[in-house]
């Protein structure tokens, strides 16, 4: 790979993490729904005399990365100042991480089977948002406005910026590293991983190896809110580098914005370097040493890594690579499917029709599996209904749809798609049936041990059946098939 002219790829990669308050202050870290300049103090509006407090919180969610990464976390780490002027930046510095970062090393697998590579980590850091610009123009752009408003609630948000090596080859690649950190912090509970939402957003560094294969210059793409924006932008990138080389001139080492809307990446500013930012420890925050058991707790509180997680769904039950990689995408979907499982589903029955069938519904409705209204247990017993034949998968996906646009039950979803058609029969009355039978073992324990000469008893699982079906069953056929199912076992 270290062709001349081959791409080398470097990700600095921010994450918000999830915590009720601020880094250093107890502000809400709500700012997409509140209203500006609202949830702000002292602290993050850089007011003299104010001074920073640490979040326990934060420094526990990035110690869990650290070690999901296998990077070596440092117990005795500090805080710098950051210099630069910029309205967002109330005290003209980010409190952000230098010469002593929370974690360095370790690595993040990327790709599958023989394909699989781990993609080395240089250093993990905490530091703080800055605030929102707001430009007043239709199209939010700073050239084209008039004037700009300036919302602080963001800044001191938590993020914690996590460096790779420039080892990574193709924007594909890029694309996947993207995608498995996302899932890693997902799976930590440390962050909602949202790109859209600006949770995660990604700096690419880009640049073609050089005749002699060493570095060459490199360039970092900013702005793309998406995969698929970051794979273009690199794409486009990579292009853009090699026709400035091929007429023979320099790349100019610099920030480029990506507008995803004409695919092309344009010239911001010159890349400063870090001398620019006259970083010096902040005299505000004593060292952050971690306490003796903190790193333990966090290795406790370790959920299994999603890419062991894909394996086991591979060899456990027999499912696709593919299978396994949609189920795993997401810590609940996977709890989902688990939940399944140890309900009796058959695994690939289940894969499939959550595949089809859920995420359709998810997407259709954008909610979280969370917010999914069927339940594991509901959703395994109408799986086994189809597999037993009970039900067509025609009208199984009908059932399904009523348990999901009434959040119904499964045997009144059932039992509604047998009254709506006029009469209850079928798959409808069998399911009521079985329900009866199941509640009222005792009278059947009796009945077949001779215990209702006269029919009492026969007759009241019959009223019970038509109770439960609002008399819309016919008797003769309920009386029937009771009897035949007493008869039978
Ligand atoms: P800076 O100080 O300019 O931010 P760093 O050396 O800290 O530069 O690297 C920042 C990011 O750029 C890292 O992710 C690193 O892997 C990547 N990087 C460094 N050199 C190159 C290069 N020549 N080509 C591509 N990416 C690079
Ligand atoms: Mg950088
Ligand atoms: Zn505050």
């Amino acid at each position: 790979m270290k062709q001349p002219g081959s791409a080398v790829i470097g990700l600095e990669i921010h994450v918000q993490l999830a915590t009720a308050s601020k880094l250093f202050c107890a502000c809400s870290t709500d700012y997409i729904g509140a209203v500006p300049n609202t949830n702000v103090c002292p602290v993050c509006l850089g007011q003299p005399g104010s001074l920073p407090v640490i979040n326990a919180r934060v420094v526990e969610y990035a110690v869990r990365t650290a070690l999901a990464l296998g990077a070596r976390v440092g117990h005795f780490t500090r805080f710098h100042r950051k210099n630069y002027f910029y309205p967002d930046l109330p005290k003209a510095y980010q409190i952000s991480q230098y010469d002593l970062p929370l974690a360095e090393g370790g690595s993040l697998p990327i790709g599958e089977g023989k394909e699989r590579r781990a993609i080395p980590i240089t250093r993990l850091h905490l530091e703080e948002d800055a605030g929102k610009l707001v430009h007043s123009a239709a199209d939010g752009r700073l050239g084209h406005s008039e004037y700009s408003l300036v919302d602080y609630n963001r800044g001191g948000v938590p993020l914690m910026e996590i460096v790779s090596e420039p080892e990574i080859a193709t924007p594909a690649e890029a694309r996947e590293y993207v995608a498995r950190l996302r899932q890693l912090v997902r799976y930590l509970g440390v962050s909602d991983g949202d790109m859209e939402k600006g949770s995660l957003r990604v700096d690419a560094n880009v640049s073609l190896r050089r005749e002699d294969g060493s570095l060459g210059t490199k360039v970092e793409v900013k702005n793309m809110n998406s995969l698929r924006a970051l794979e273009r932008a690199l794409e486009y990138e990579i292009g853009r580098q090699a026709e400035v080389i091929a007429t023979g001139e320099q790349v100019r080492q610099e920030t480029r914005h990506w507008d995803d809307g004409n695919g092309v990446t344009c010239g911001m500013r010159g890349k400063e370097e870090a001398h620019d930012y006259r970083y010096f420890p902040d005299p505000d925050l004593p060292p952050l040493i971690l306490p003796s058991g903190f790193v333990e707790e966090q290795l406790r509180l370790m959920p299994e890594m999603p890419w062991v997680l894909k394996e086991r769904f591979c060899t456990d039950w027999g499912l696709s690579l593919e299978d396994a990689s949609v189920l795993t995408e997401w810590p609940g979907l996977a709890r989902y499917m688990e939940g399944c499982v140890r309900c009796g589903a058959n695994p690939l029955r289940a894969a499939n029709w959550i595949r089809t069938e859920t995420l359709r519904v998810l997407n259709e409705r954008k909610i979280p599996i969370e917010k999914f209204p069927v339940s594991p247990e509901d959703f395994t017993a109408l799986l086994a209904k189809v597999e037993k034949g009970d039900l067509s998968t025609t009208l199984a996906k009908k059932v399904f749809d009523l348990m999901v646009s009434e959040g119904m039950p499964l045997p009144a979803a059932i039992g509604r798609l047998g009254a709506n058609s006029g009469k209850l029969e079928g798959p409808a009355l069998i399911a009521i049936i079985e329900r009866i039978m199941e509640r009222e073992t005792g009278t059947i324990e009796e009945i077949r041990s001779g215990k209702d000469p006269k029919g009492k008893k026969r007759g009241f699982l019959c009223g019970q059946v038509m109770r439960e079906a609002r008399g819309q069953a016919d008797p003769g056929e309920v009386a029937k098939m009771i009897g035949e199912i007493l008869d039978n076992q």
